[in-house]
């Protein structure tokens, strides 16, 4: 065998192994505009309605289902007969409030279909970028799949402008994909995965259906070129790539040009599996360790203590104290028995709420506070334990 042939051999094998849509736990899928709208018939329903079966198959399979959908604008466009060619910023702004209602009635109708309900959520940058906003984004799409719902995902094009948006669908994917810790992204578009060249450009550009990791040398192989109605090209595709694969979050891209996508990717049609890094760098939590002077300080008990050094979230139960004046959404450090700074971490209630709730069973809460909070005063994914030797430093 040559060595090219080996090279090819093994890829296949590679592809062969990957595992199963169904085996992630939590995935969210990027439909790119020109797979679900046709610039004269406008909604691709046929195919909408493909997907939804894939998408109930893998619901029914336990996995949680976030869908990030491009297409307001195409659609819109369509709707409002808007001329063909590049639109001015308020008439694309237009285009999209016209087409985000169509398009979110179409995914309800065909996921109710399976008696599936979905929930729209329109983002723009600051609310995943601003740590109160960002929480709050967070816990509703984990409220929505906590509810069995389907969460539909689209920036706010109507307000976001060139200064303040993501601009493109891949990245503000991977961004809800490490957002909500997905196991697995799959951007579905009109490229079926990468090769070696732009196959466009260079007939010879080999296949890969496996990528280890994003290095210098695969982003090489990437041209700029988008289809019609998509942004993102191959480089945005990586560029999504990069963010997710460091936190955590594998990433396929595979082609969404035929009915059912999804289980076209486990029947083994072509497509690329970009690997999640073995050792995620926590972007997130090295932020709320090291960045920020803290707002407020919580004195826990020992029970607490060993539940937080077990990774499990803090909850009002095991706080003895609160001090300082902080808001939901900052810092604060976590003192143990022995007062020395166990943790920091994101609090999930403002300080007045804090005082009220401290050392109070979690069944007790919403009476305390007349409304229906969240349980943990700081969840496990925004807190950071301190390493042993920092909590013996002084001695
Ligand atoms: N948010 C845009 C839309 O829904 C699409 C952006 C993209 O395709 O990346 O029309």
């Amino acid at each position: 065998m040559t060595v090219k042939a080996a090279q090819l051999h093994q890829n296949d094998e590679a592809a062969s192994r990957r595992p199963k849509l169904y085996s992630y736990r939590r995935i969210v899928v990027k439909i790119g505009s020109a797979l679900l709208v046709d610039r004269t018939s406008g909604l691709k329903r046929d195919w909408l309605e493909s997907l939804g079966d894939d998408i109930a198959a893998l619901c029914a399979n336990g996995v949680e289902v976030m869908i990030v959908s491009s297409g307001a604008i195409a659609l819109g466009r369509t709707v409002l007969g808007l001329p063909k060619g590049s639109l001015r910023l308020e008439e694309s702004q237009a285009a999209a409030a016209a087409g985000q209602i169509e398009l979110a009635k179409a995914y309800a109708e065909v996921l109710s279909h399976h008696k599936l309900r979905a929930g729209q959520i329109l983002l723009t940058l600051s609310d995943t970028e601003e740590r109160r906003r960002y929480l709050n984004a967070r816990a509703t799409i984990g409220t929505l799949l906590r509810l069995k719902a389907v969460p539909v995902i689209n920036e706010n094009d109507t307000v976001a402008t060139t200064e303040i948006r993501y601009g493109d669908n891949d990245r503000l994917a991977a961004r809800v994909a490490t957002m909500m810790s997905a196991d697995l992204l799959i951007l579905l578009s009109d490229i079926d995965g990468l090769y070696t060249a732009p196959p466009h450009q260079n007939p010879d550009g080999k296949f890969l259906p496996v990528v280890e990791a994003i290095t210098p040398d695969i982003e090489a192989m990437a041209g700029a070129a988008a289809s019609e109605y998509s942004r993102g090209g191959m480089k945005t595709k990586l560029d999504a790539g990069k963010i997710a694969n460091a936190a955590g979050t594998a990433m396929i891209i595979a082609s969404g040009t035929r009915l059912n996508p999804l289980a076209a990717i486990d029947k083994g049609e072509r497509s690329t599996l970009f690997k999640a890094s073995p050792t995620p760098v926590n972007a997130w939590k090295t932020w709320i360790s090291g960045n920020l002077e803290p707002s407020g300080r919580l004195v826990i008990d020992e029970g607490a203590l060993v539940a937080l050094k077990s990774g499990k979230s803090l909850l009002a139960a095991g706080v003895r104290e609160v001090a300082g004046q902080f808001m939901r959404g900052d810092t604060v450090a976590v003192f143990g028995p022995d007062k020395r700074e166990a943790a920091r971490g994101l609090i999930a209630y403002d300080a007045s709420d804090a005082v009220k709730i401290a050392g109070r069973k979690t069944n007790e809460i919403a009476e305390i506070l007349g409304y229906d909070a969240r349980s943990a005063m700081i969840h496990r994914d925004d807190l950071v334990v301190r390493a042993r030797r920092d909590t013996t430093a002084k001695e």
